[in-house]
Parts: C-alpha cells; structure tokens; sequence
C-alpha cells in the first residue's frame, strides 16, 4: 500500500473520546478464497450505507463482501466531530454557480438535505442510539466586520435555496448560551444534527451484519486485479473475487489500490480534543450552555460543541481543528499545544479545564474541490465514492446509498449532481502533496489574522 504520510496515521490506535462510549464490534479475519458479487473496500459510513442499500434493491446480502483493513468505523468514520450536516464541497456558492451553473448548485444543495434524511432514516430504521441533538448549526464571526458577511450568506441561503437562517447580534450571543470573546456574531441554519459518530457507524455496522453481509475485519485489501472479467481482491490471508468493486477508502485510501487514484486525492489532517465533563459553575462561568455545534468563520476553522455527559456526567467540549502536514509524535505534540492554545483563547474561562482526549484523523480533499460518486474510469464494474472535503457524516451516507443504485442500474451515474460527478483531477507533481498544503495552510493563517 502506498500513502501519503507516516505509518502512525494508519496504525489502529485511535484513542479517541467516542471509543469510550461504544463496544468495538470484531468482524472476523478472511481466510480463503470466496466468490461474491459486490466486493466493497472500507467499512466507515460510504461502505455499509453502499451495502446496506443494495441488500433493500433485492441483492442476496451473502453475495456482498465487506474488507476493512482495521474494524468498522475505524477510520474518518468512528472518530469525526459528530457534525450531520450540510457539506462535501470546498466550493463556495459563488464558486459552485460559476462552475456548475444555479440549476445544478440548486441541486447539489437538494443532494445535501437529502443526505441529512438519510442518516435520520438511518437511525430510525436500525434503531441506532446516537445521542442526537442541535437543531442545525451555527456559525460564528471570528471578526465583527464578517457578520456582514454572514447577513449575506442569510439571504443567500433564502433566495437561492429557501433555506430560513437566524442571525444573532453580538449583544444576543449571552442569552443563547453562545458566550465567547472571540466571536461577534452567528448565523444558524437550521438543517442537520449532531449525533455520536461511533455509535452511528457501529449501529450500521451491526445491522449489516444482521442481515447477512459478509464482514471481515484486519483484512486489508493488498492487491487488485481483473481477472476472466471479474474484480480479484487479494488480502494478506485470502481472495474474493466479483463482477463488482467498490472503494470506499476515503482519506485512508492507498495510492494504488485502485492506480487509478494515484495522485488524485489530498487526505488532510485534522485534530480533535475533548474535555473532561464539565460542572455546572463552568458551563456558566464561560456562559457557554448550548449544545448547538458550531464552526467559526476562519479559513483555518474551529469546529466545537457540548456533547452530552454519559450517565450523571455534565457534558464534555468537543473542540476540532486542522492538524499539520506530518503524522509524526512531534508534530502531535506540536498540534496538541496548537489546539489546546486556541481552545483556550476561545473559552478563557476553561483554562485550567483538562483535555484528557486528543486525536487525530485523514480527512479528504481534491484538486478540483468537489467530492466524487461513480463509476471508475477505464475500469468496468469499478466504482468509487470519496473525497466529502471533511462533511463525510450526512454525503458519505447518502453517497454510499448512491453507488448501490448505480450499481443495481436504479439511476444513471450522470444523473446526480454535476458537483458529485467530476472525476478527481490529479495535482501536478503530486509527491509534493503535503508541500502545497503547507503553503495552504500559511495563506489561510494570513488570512485568518
Ligand atoms: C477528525 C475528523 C473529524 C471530522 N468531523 C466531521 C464532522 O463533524 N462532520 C462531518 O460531516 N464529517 C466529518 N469528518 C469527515 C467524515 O468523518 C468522513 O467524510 C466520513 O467518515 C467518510 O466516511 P467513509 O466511509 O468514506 O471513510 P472512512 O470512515 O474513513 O472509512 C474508510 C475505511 O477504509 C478502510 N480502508 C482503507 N484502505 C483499505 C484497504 N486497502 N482495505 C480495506 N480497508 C481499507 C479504512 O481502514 C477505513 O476504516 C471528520 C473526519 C475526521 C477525520
């Protein structure tokens, strides 16, 4: 397998809070050579909603293979900020009506609620426990001249998407609970939830495996070939072979499993802390009591929010933020200060608050700045989904439910939006990957000042 950075960033350690919260589920390890129709690589959010969907077209759940290289919800899956919500493009909307035109930006946004339902759908269906709450999201002016810029996108999400956000002036933030120094003002879209992302992951995973999917866990995918018109996947211990192959690998994707892909995708770092449960007294102190999930407005953004105490426990703050170019113990530590600073700055009254949770996770990203769902190019029966630019929770799901119809032939791969069709391109000199982030991530500090 060929990735972009250290092995520490594939290893199965996690550590992340949401381990805490749900029993690991062990699929076991394949053995043997099997036959199958549809082998899907990854078991996060894209893979099992992809199985899941092709078992309710009519597809005999024993003919579908799951291969996890870890166990399910390892990856962006089992670890992300719990953010169900609107996202899967780095395009602003102006950007996305320059490209695509308003009709198909109108319909790349109706592809985005429709990903909030799916997981709704999800956890009602598969009687999934996921400790929702927040009534959509907010996001917060990190500067009082950008609430300007908030007024606008409020009536542009109006005019273009019929969408009713509310503003809340500087002078109102105290009353709902949204008290911080850095911030000058919010807007709320009311669409999306937040919802713990282990046991949504482990709760689709379990119900793939109640119907019958076969599951095999630590069975990395090491080789792919095309053999007699038929997909070859060979793991360290055993083969499948079937007409169809799915990759859902997302940022834990490697370069050459498909060689399609090499060169195509930017997996990006990011970082979360979380706090030890929090009294009462504090919550106050800091006049932060909401559980809304917010975001602010920086380029380099911070991604937060009250999740729910476990038992009698108070709540903890999830607090996210981008990592660096390098997946090394050092760079951690240097993240974790970074993150812990910016925390700090952002809840003064939480200074001496302990953060014993500190993880980090690939996020994915593309040259072109758009996600993708289809078919491979040049590969037949190959399809891939990937790439939800850090908004993975909602479009991986609705995406994985996507290439199971594809695949069944129930819609036509150029029928969903254009936003989710462009193939990713490759970066030129792509072995410079983390070079282009890195001045990426100096730009954005600039602009972020
Ligand atoms: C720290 C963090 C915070 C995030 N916060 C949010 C958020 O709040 N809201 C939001 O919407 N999105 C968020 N995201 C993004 C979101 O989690 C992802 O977009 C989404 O989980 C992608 O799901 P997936 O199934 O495509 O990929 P993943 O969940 O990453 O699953 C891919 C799986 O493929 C497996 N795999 C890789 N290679 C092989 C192989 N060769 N053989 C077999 N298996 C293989 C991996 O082990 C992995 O388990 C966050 C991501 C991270 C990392």
């Amino acid at each position: 397998m060929q990735r972009l950075y250290e092995p520490q960033a594939y290893t199965s350690h996690v550590g992340s809070y949401w381990e805490t919260t749900a029993p690991p589920q062990t699929w076991p390890i394949l053995n043997g050579n099997k036959r199958a129709k549809v082998i899907i690589i990854g078991g996060g959010y894209t893979g099992l909603n992809c199985a899941l969907k092709l078992a309710s077209s009519g597809l005999d759940p024993a003919s579908i293979v799951i291969l996890e290289a870890q166990q399910p919800g390892w990856g962006a899956s089992g670890r992300n900020g719990g953010f169900c919500c609107l996202g899967g493009s780095k395009l602003t909307t102006d950007q996305a009506i320059k490209r695509f035109g308003e009709t198909e930006t109108y319909d790349y946004v109706q592809a985005q609620k429709t990903s909030i339902e799916t997981v709704r759908n999800n956890l009602s269906q598969y009687n999934i426990e996921a400790d929702t709450h927040s009534q959509g999201e907010t996001q917060l002016a990190y500067k009082p001249e950008q609430v300007a810029a908030l007024e606008a996108e409020k009536l542009q999400l109006k005019s273009l998407f019929d969408v009713d956000c509310h503003l809340t002036s500087k002078s109102e933030m105290s009353a709902e609970g949204i008290q911080s120094p850095d911030f000058h003002g919010a807007l709320t879209n009311p669409l999306g939830f937040a919802l713990n992302p282990m046991k949504y992951v482990l709760g689709l995973s379990k119900a793939v495996s109640d119907i019958g999917v076969q599951t095999f866990g630590n069975s990395p995918a090491v080789k792919m070939e095309q053999v007699n018109g038929e997909h070859l996947v060979t793991t360290p211990y055993g083969s499948i072979s079937a007409k169809h192959l799915v990759i859902a690998t997302n940022g834990y994707s490697s370069e050459d499993l498909p060689n399609w892909l090499s060169g195509r995708l930017m997996p990006v770092l990011t970082n979360i802390i979380a706090t030890r449960p929090l009294t009462p007294q504090e919550l106050t102190d800091q006049g932060w009591t909401s559980h809304q999930m917010c975001y602010d407005t920086r380029h380099s953004l911070h991604y937060f929010r009250l999740i729910l105490g476990i038992n009698d426990e108070g709540p903890r703050m999830l607090f996210g933020m981008r990592g660096g170019i390098s997946a090394s113990d050092e760079s951690n530590k240097i993240r974790l200060r970074k993150i812990r600073s910016d925390f700090e700055r952002i809840f003064p009254a939480w200074q001496n608050v302990e953060t014993p949770y500190f993880w980090s996770g690939l996020v994915c990203l593309t040259r072109n700045l758009t996600s993708y769902t289809g078919p491979i190019p040049e590969m037949e029966n190959a399809w891939a989904s990937l790439a939800y630019h850090g908004n993975g929770v909602a479009m991986a799901s609705h995406c994985g439910t996507l290439l199971a119809d594809m695949i069944a032939e129930t819609i036509n791969p150029k029928t969903i939006p254009a936003q989710m069709r462009q193939p990713p391109k490759h970066f030129p000199f792509p072995s410079l990957r983390r070079t282009y982030l890195q001045a990426a991530f100096k730009w954005y500090e600039w602009l972020d000042k």
